[in-house]
């Protein structure tokens, strides 16, 4: 199956050959011809299936069918994180890039004045997050009642991130006549009840099991006492040669003080994560992708979206409380039909987390002991939560997280707690001895 033959204009064509494509992935195969006829799509698609090119690409074709209206937005795709609404805006704009239409993003954390100028001036494709969408909409600068197309990219994490109201106030400002589809990668009953209410006799569309992603990453758990983790890291990337690695911590604090400390052992760092400015957020993205920065450090809600082909290495410098997010992670490796592998450094407190991420993916991941690192003794201070004071360690329980909240209340919590306890950071750092 080739693009042309899913009926695909010239100019979108070229564009796609200018990136490499030679065939289409099976959704794009499912999805295109679909759009292309008008219908209403219900997909279930991950990240890395290439579910961007799939919606994008038959949507600037019907866009571009159609005569243009003039300065009002025709489509729109509200995405959950200003992230994914960048990276699905520049998509728009590659595989547009030979069509006459004006696109734009539209998110919070940037002023709304550059926003609000581009819109006066008129746009066609309309990628945002419903909340600065609904910002402009309340400022009057923004009518959407000429929408023909409407994309939710990401449903399931919209949901998730409790946009179901701004979702449902978006909806009642769009006309009745349009094209509808939804993208997301896990089906749950509120998916199904917003399916349901958005879209006309949809043609469903499924391409890969939900946990596609953990079958085609090589795993491996590595046993080590939490205060060792810093300096097992940096073994693992420099003996391994590793150039481009992603390492998810819980915390927004945790991920600062991982990259500082990386770099301390001369492995450039960058940490992205929900305090961090959109421009920094950009640049540490960009920087990564170049390779001027080999290790990023993310948390779980600032990784949501980030697009990187291929990349390689994933490393779990904690274990996330939640499994779900564990698929989540390492499926950022192993994309687009490459292999990547992903290490998880696990600390005694951890096992139980491993154990729950083991009975979610329906098998073991291999564990490995690292001479010179797993062998070493915990000291008494290590085996605690970098990121809990000192005085609640002890006297209480370990705090529940519920599963909706969960990421976004590890990433609060750190923000809200003042570290329990000075230590110097690598003061405790081994000298590695031997090698994997
Ligand atoms: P997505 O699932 O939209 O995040 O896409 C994952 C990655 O696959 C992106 O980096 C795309 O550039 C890439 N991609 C999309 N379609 C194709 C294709 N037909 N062939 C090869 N790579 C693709």
């Amino acid at each position: 199956m080739s693009f042309a033959e899913l009926g695909l204009s010239a100019e979108l064509l070229r564009a796609v050959a200018a990136q490499g494509y030679t065939q289409p992935t099976p959704i794009q195969v499912q999805s295109i011809p679909a759009i292309l006829s008008g219908r209403d799509v219900l997909a279930g698609a991950q990240t890395g299936t290439g579910k961007t090119a799939a919606f994008t690409l038959p949507m600037l074709q019907r866009l571009s069918q159609t005569s243009d209206r003039g300065r009002l937005p025709r489509a729109l795709v509200l995405t959950p994180t200003r992230e994914l609404a960048a990276q699905v805006g520049e998509s728009v704009r590659t595989y547009g890039q030979h069509l006459p239409l004006r696109s734009m993003q539209i998110f919070g954390g940037v002023g709304m004045g550059p926003q609000t100028s581009q819109l006066r001036r008129g746009v066609d494709i309309l990628v945002a997050t419903p909340g600065r969408l609904l910002d402009h909409v309340g400022q009057g600068n923004l009518d959407l009642s000429q929408i023909e197309f409407l994309v939710l990219d990401e449903a399931d994490r919209m949901l998730d991130m409790g946009f179901i109201h701004d979702i449902r106030r978006v909806l009642k400002l769009l006309p009745k006549k349009r094209q509808n589809l939804l993208f997301s990668a896990t089906y749950s009953r509120e998916i199904e009840l917003l399916a349901t209410g958005l879209l006309q006799n949809p043609q469903r569309i499924e391409v890969a099991r939900r946990n596609t992603a953990a079958e085609l990453v090589s795993q491996l758990a590595h046993p080590i006492a939490r205060e060792h983790k810093r300096a097992l890291l940096s073994h693992l990337i420099q003996s391994g040669g590793w150039d481009q690695v992603l390492v998810f911590t819980r915390t927004k604090h945790g991920a600062n003080r991982l990259a500082q400390q990386l770099e301390r052992d001369g492995i450039t760092a960058a940490a992205i994560h929900g305090n961090k400015s959109q421009g920094a957020r950009t640049r540490a993205l960009a920087d990564f992708k170049s390779g001027a920065v080999r290790t990023l450090v993310a948390t779980d809600i600032a990784a949501r979206g980030l697009d990187i082909d291929r990349l390689p290495h994933v490393v779990n410098f904690e274990l996330p409380n939640v499994p779900e997010d564990y698929v989540h992670r390492i499926g950022r490796t192993g994309r687009a039909g490459s292999n990547g592998t992903a290490v998880s450094l696990v600390s005694p407190d951890e096992r139980g987390l491993l154990a729950g991420i083991e009975r979610v993916l329906g098998r073991r991941i291999d564990s490995q002991r690292i001479a010179g690192f797993s062998d070493l003794p915990a000291t008494a201070a290590s085996e605690s939560a970098d990121d809990e004071p000192a005085r609640n360690r002890s006297s209480q329980p370990p705090r529940k997280h519920h599963a909706r909240t969960r990421s976004d209340g590890a990433e609060r919590g750190a923000a809200q707690h003042p570290r329990g306890r000075s230590r110097q950071p690598g003061s405790a750092r081994p000298k590695p001895r031997a090698s994997v």
